[in-house]
C-alpha cells in the first residue's frame, strides 16, 4: 500500500489528485494550512486521508515534523504555493513561499525522508513561456522551452510576480537535483490554465480559485458589458490530476517537465459555450459577437507538447466539456 504525501491539499487541483489517489488504493497524508481546513477535507474524503498542518510552507523547516512523523510515505506531491493576484508585496507573498516552500520540502525529503523515491512538483506554463515570444505566432514551446524572467522583472507586477514564483520555483528543484543528488526522482506537471469543476460541489464559493474564477466571473457580468478579452490555453482540472498520478507511476515520466495544454481558448469561445448551453442561466452574460472567438487568439505562440502526451498516454477533456461542467457546478450552487 504506496502512501502519497500531498501538500496544499486544500487546493483546487490537489483535491482532485487526492480524490484520485484515494480511488486508486492509495493512502494519502495531505499538508493544510489549520486543522479546521484539514477536519473539512477528512468529511469529504474519509479515513484514507490524514492530516498534517504545515501553516506556510514557506518557512525554515516546514515540512521536517509532518515527514518524520510518516515514514510509511514514499511519494512527495508538492502542489502548494500561492496561484493569486492581489499581492501586496510581490517578493513576500509570491516569490519566497513559491521558491522556499519548494527548497523546503525538498530538503525535508531528503533529510527526513530517505524512503521517498519519486517526487512531483507542480509547477506550470507559467515557467515555460516566456513573455517576449508569448505574442508570436511563429514561436513553438516545447518542454525544453523556459520563462527567461529575472527577479527583478518578476517584481514588476502581480502577473508578473506570479509568473516569476512558478519559475524561480522549479528550476530551484531542478537546482537541487543537480546539487544534492539525492535518492528521489523528480518530475514537475506544468499545467495551462486549469478549468473544470471542484472535486466536490460544498468547494463552491462565491469566489473561486484563480483560474476557476475566470469561468465563475462570466455570471458576475451584465449583458451589456464586453465579454472579457480573457485569451489564453487552458486545460482540464481531471487530466492535471491524472497527470501527477502518472507522473510518479510511469518511469517514462523520470526527470520530465510535463508542459500540459488541451488548446487556446478566448472569452469569446467561453461564452458562446455558456449561451449554447445554458440559455435560461446565461441571461446576463454577454453576449459579444458568437463564432469569432478564434479570430481573437490568432497571435499566440505556438506549442508542442508530443513528449508530454506520449508519456501521459491520454487524451484531454476539450473547452465544451469542462467550461459545462465548471457551468453545471456553479448553477447548482446557486439554486
Ligand atoms: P489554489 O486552489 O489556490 O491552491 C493553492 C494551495 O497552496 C492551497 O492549498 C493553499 O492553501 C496552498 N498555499 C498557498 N500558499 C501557501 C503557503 N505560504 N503555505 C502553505 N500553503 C500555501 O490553486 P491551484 O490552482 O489549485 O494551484 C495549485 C498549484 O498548481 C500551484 O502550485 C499553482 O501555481 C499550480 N498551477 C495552477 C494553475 C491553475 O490554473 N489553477 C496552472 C498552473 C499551475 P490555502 O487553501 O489554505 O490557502
Amino acid at each position: 500500500m504506496t502512501t502519497v504525501y500531498v501538500s496544499g491539499a486544500t487546493g483546487f487541483i490537489a483535491q482532485h489528485v487526492v480524490k484520485q489517489l484515494l480511488s486508486k488504493g492509495y493512502k494519502v497524508i495531505g499538508s493544510v494550512r489549520s486543522t479546521e481546513k484539514g477536519d473539512d477535507l477528512v468529511k469529504n474524503f474519509g479515513s484514507d486521508f490524514k492530516y498534517e498542518v504545515v501553516a506556510d510552507v514557506g518557512v525554515p523547516g516546514a515540512f521536517d515534523e509532518s515527514l518524520k512523523k510518516h515514514p510509511e510515505v514514499s511519494v512527495f506531491l508538492h502542489t502548494a504555493s500561492p496561484f493569486h493576484f492581489n499581492a501586496k508585496d510581490v517578493e513576500k507573498d509570491l516569490l519566497l513561499p513559491a521558491t522556499e516552500g519548494t527548497k523546503n520540502a525538498l530538503k525535508a525529503i531528503k533529510n527526513h525522508g530517505p524512503q521517498i523515491k519519486r517526487v512531483v512538483v507542480t509547477s506550470s506554463y507559467a515557467a515555460v513561456g516566456d513573455a517576449s515570444h508569448e505574442e508570436d505566432p511563429n514561436h513553438v514551446n516545447t518542454e525544453e522551452s523556459w520563462n527567461e524572467i529575472s527577479w527583478e522583472g518578476a517584481l514588476k507586477d502581480v502577473r508578473q510576480g506570479y509568473r516569476g514564483s512558478k519559475t524561480f520555483a522549479e528550476r530551484a528543484a531542478w537546482q537541487f537535483v543537480k546539487d544534492e543528488k539525492p535518492t528521489f526522482v523528480l518530475s514537475t506537471v506544468n499545467p495551462v490554465l486549469v478549468f473544470g469543476p471542484q472535486a466536490f460541489d460544498s468547494a463552491v464559493k462565491d469566489t473561486l480559485n484563480t483560474s476557476s474564477e475566470v469561468i465563475n466571473n462570466f455570471f458576475k457580468l451584465k449583458s451589456s458589458d464586453p465579454v472579457p478579452s480573457a485569451n489564453g490555453r487552458f486545460i482540464d482540472v481531471r487530466d492535471v490530476a491524472r497527470a501527477h498520478l502518472v507522473a510518479f507511476e510511469k518511469d517514462s515520466a523520470k526527470n520530465q517537465r510535463l508542459v500540459m495544454t488541451a488548446g487556446d481558448f478566448s472569452g469569446q469561445e467561453i461564452a458562446d459555450i455558456i449561451h449554447k448551453n445554458f440559455a435560461e442561466a446565461s441571461k446576463d452574460v454577454p453576449v459579444g459577437k458568437p463564432g469569432t472567438g478564434p479570430q481573437l487568439r490568432t497571435n499566440m505562440s505556438k506549442s508542442n507538447f508530443s513528449k508530454t502526451e506520449n508519456i501521459l498516454g491520454f487524451k484531454y477533456i476539450d473547452l465544451e466539456k469542462s467550461v459545462i461542467d465548471s457551468v453545471q457546478q456553479v448553477i447548482k450552487k446557486k439554486a
